[in-house]
């Protein structure tokens, strides 16, 4: 198995800019950053995606992820905004096959580009799908 780089980190053997670190989680600066200040929050233990993490890794995430973004916007860097991403899984874009969330300052003309086909879809069909989530979910 590959080395996992978010793992080497954790166990200090390989280098970060470290801005929180606690028992569950630690969050890092992006080495390539998409707009400065971009936060990666990992949990402590290696889990790839999140079909791994349970409820308190996830509350743990999310609150550091919180944390991370009222520092932002206090920090002196600028955000005029906040956005989260996490990609579960190569499809979605995931990259580092270890669970984490991107916390990414934004303001205007930061060059940011989200480029989305926007389907459209009736009532009906949209309904359908939410049946068929509703059936997985139980
Ligand atoms: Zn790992």
């Amino acid at each position: 198995m590959a080395v996992c780089v978010f793992c080497e980190i954790i166990a200090g053997r390989a280098e970060a800019s470290v801005v929180h670190d606690d028992d569950s989680v630690v969050a890092i600066l992006d080495h390539r950053p998409a707009t400065i200040g971009h936060v990666l929050v990992i949990p402590r233990a290696h889990m790839a995606g999140l079909a791994d993490a349970d409820d308190a890794i996830g509350a743990a995430i999310w609150r550091t992820a919180r944390r991370v973004s009222a520092g932002l916007r206090a920090s002196g860097l600028r955000c005029d905004g906040v956005r989260l991403s996490l990609a579960d899984g190569e499809a979605a874009g995931q990259d580092v096959f270890h669970l984490h969330l991107h916390v990414v300052p934004r303001y205007p003309g930061d060059g940011v580009a989200i480029t989305v086909d926007w389907k459209t879809r009736s009532r009906e069909l949209l309904d359908h799908d939410a049946a068929l989530i509703r059936e997985a979910l139980r």
